[in-house]
This record gives C-alpha cells, sequence and structure tokens, in this order.
C-alpha cells in the first residue's frame, strides 16, 4: 500500500479493532485500545524459558518404576499430546488468521508478543518430551490418534477454516461475524476451556509433589494463556462496542451452542483420559469443573450463565481464578525477576 504523504494524524476515533480503514496500522499514536499495550507490558514483565527451569526430579520420577502409577503416565503422556499440538494451532490462528484483519497497531503488537510465547509453550512441551526421554513422534502424533484430543482441535480447525481462506475479508455484518466466532472459538474455547482438564491435572500431579518440574512449566504457561484468554475477551467485547450490530441474538445463541459443545468435547477428553478418575478428581469432578468455567467464559462477555454449579475443585481456584488475576501478576512478577520459585 502507498504511502499518503502529507496525511495528517491519524484520528484516534477512527480507530477500529477490525474495520479501521484508513487509520494507518503503522502508526502505534494515536493509541485507543491501551487494554493491548498493557497486555504486551505484562507479557516482556513475565518474560520465561523452558530450559531455566529444572527437569531432574521429574526425570528421576518418569525413570523409577515406583513413583508413578500405570493411570499416572498414561494421564501425563495425553495431557502432554494434547498440549504439545495445541499451542502451534494458537500459533498459526494468531500468525495467519488474526492478525492482517486487526487494524489496531497496539493489539497487533500484542499479538507478535502473544505468538512468540505460543511458540515458547510449544518449546517447553518439547523440552519436557525430550528430558523424560519420551517418543517424540508418539506424543506430537496424538491429536491424530487419540479421539477424544482429535475432536477438541477438530472443533477449532474446522470452525476457523474460513478465515485462514486468502480472500477472506471483514466488513460485512456475514463476515465480521465470522470473524468474531473465531475469536470466540479460539480465546474463549481454545484458550478459555480446552486447556483446563489439562491444567487441572498438572496441578494434580504438584500437589503429589510429583512431576514438579513439568508442572511448574505448566504454570508459567497457564499465567501467559490466562494473559491470552483476557486479551481475546477485550478484543470480542471492544468489537461488540464499536460494531454493535455484529452482536445479534442469533449470533448470541450460536455463541451459546458453541461454547456447550466445547464443554461436552472437554469432559469426554477428561474422562477418556482418566477413566478412573486422578487425584481425587473423577469424571462428574471435571464435568463440573469444565461447566463451572464455562459460565465464567460465557459472563466475560455478557452471556448468561448455563450450568450455575460450584466449583468442584477449589484448590484449582488459587491457581487458576481469572479474579485473582491480578493480584497473581503483581506478585509473581517480581518473584520471577528475582528467580523465586513460582509458586501459589
Ligand atoms: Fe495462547
Amino acid at each position: 500500500m502507498p504511502i499518503a504523504k502529507g496525511a495528517p494524524v491519524v484520528d484516534v476515533n477512527q480507530r477500529r479493532i477490525i474495520n479501521g480503514g484508513d487509520a494507518d496500522v503503522m502508526q502505534l499514536y494515536p493509541m485507543r485500545h491501551t487494554f493491548a499495550w498493557d497486555a504486551y507490558e505484562a507479557g516482556n514483565a513475565n518474560h520465561w524459558l523452558p530450559t531455566e527451569i529444572s527437569m531432574q526430579l521429574d526425570i528421576e520420577q518418569w525413570k523409577s518404576d515406583s513413583v508413578l502409577s500405570d493411570d499416572e503416565r498414561k494421564a501425563f503422556e495425553t495431557v502432554l499430546g494434547f498440549f504439545t499440538t495445541a499451542d502451534s494451532i494458537a500459533a498459526n490462528n494468531v500468525v495467519l488468521a488474526i492478525y492482517k484483519h486487526i487494524t489496531s497497531p497496539e493489539c497487533r503488537m500484542y499479538l507478535l508478543r502473544q505468538g512468540y510465547e505460543e511458540a515458547i509453550h510449544t518449546h517447553a512441551y518439547q523440552y519436557i518430551v525430550e528430558s523424560l526421554g519420551m517418543d517424540e513422534s508418539k506424543i506430537f502424533n496424538m491429536y491424530r490418534e487419540v479421539e477424544a484430543i482429535y475432536e477438541k482441535d477438530n472443533m477449532v480447525l474446522s470452525l476457523n477454516e474460513g478465515i485462514f481462506d486468502p480472500h477472506f475479508k471483514t466488513g460485512t455484518l456475514e463476515n465480521d461475524q465470522k470473524f468474531l466466532e473465531n475469536l470466540i472459538v479460539f480465546s474463549l474455547i481454545m484458550e478459555g476451556i480446552f486447556f483446563y482438564s489439562s491444567f487441572a491435572v498438572m496441578f494434580g500431579f504438584q500437589r503429589q509433589h510429583k512431576m514438579t518440574g513439568s508442572a511448574e512449566q505448566i504454570q508459567y504457561i497457564m499465567r501467559d494463556e490466562s494473559q491470552h484468554l483476557n486479551f481475546g475477551i477485550n478484543l470480542i467485547n471492544t468489537i461488540k462496542e464499536e460494531q454493535p450490530e455484529v452482536w445479534t441474538p442469533g449470533f448470541q445463541e450460536h455463541v451459546i451452542d458453541l461454547v456447550k459443545r466445547a464443554v461436552v468435547l472437554e469432559y469426554t477428553f477428561a474422562t477418556e483420559v482418566f477413566p478412573r478418575g486422578i487425584f481425587g478428581m473423577n469424571a462428574d469432578g471435571f464435568k463440573q469443573y469444565i461447566e463451572h468455567i464455562a459460565d465464567r467464559r460465557l459472563e466475560r462477555i455478557g452471556l448468561p450463565k448455563q450450568y450455575n454449579v460450584e466449583n468442584p475443585f477449589p484448590w484449582m481456584s488459587e491457581a487458576v481464578d481469572l479474579n485473582k488475576e491480578k493480584n497473581f501478576f503483581e506478585t509473581r512478577v517480581t518473584e520471577y525477576k528475582t528467580g523465586g520459585q513460582l509458586s501459589w
């Protein structure tokens, strides 16, 4: 696109998350969506690398015959099998689908940071798999072999297909809703629901003092992911404000349906991975936990709760509770910078 030589300063009121038109995306200022800049700064302050976390104890425990049961090994492997491809799906969606349609430069800044964080997460799984001497090909191919992982990934990928089309453009009601659907499927469902039974299992191991290096990796990942989710929710809610015409009653019903479908896939995944339960978490517990977080995701984008159930894993709320997130960032960032352990 040629530069509009001599054009006046961009009018901040023209800035839009999508469909920003002539509001030059190369100029960071004037800045309208300051939540994106805040997220970018928080991401930088939370920078971490997988190789900084010791895996020594995990290696000993994984190689020992007396620490982990067969069920625990299977659960650990399958959860990793989900994680290994999930962040690659996330990275592709950020870079190849979302980025080009976003016309807010500060949102693009955060998406660049987010894309890098997704790469760090894939690196973390690679590092765990390699450290423990697991079969890399088996773990990284699980999304094509384990039905419950396939079903989750397939839901996300098939719904998002449209906006990967090189000819896809925002700017019509139908396409703006399609784009918003992508954000909802990707942020709210993939990052906000499909990660959470796997997070719960990893913290289950940690509470038993098992595989604590891996669990610590996952804690750093979850801290990043809760920021990705927050950012995604901000994008969704800001598009709703900027273009209220997209948020039709029919579309809202559609979103609730998608979340309900995702809830079923997620607790099916949990019960297939842990058919006999694990660490006191059984099928009913997982179902209720997933329903509980799905309600919270719906509320964040202004939709009614569907399940109205208590959190059956109250110990998870310390680790995952988005209400505590601010507090969490304030306390943890400093500890990370001084090399302290990430404890909750
Ligand atoms: Fe993410």
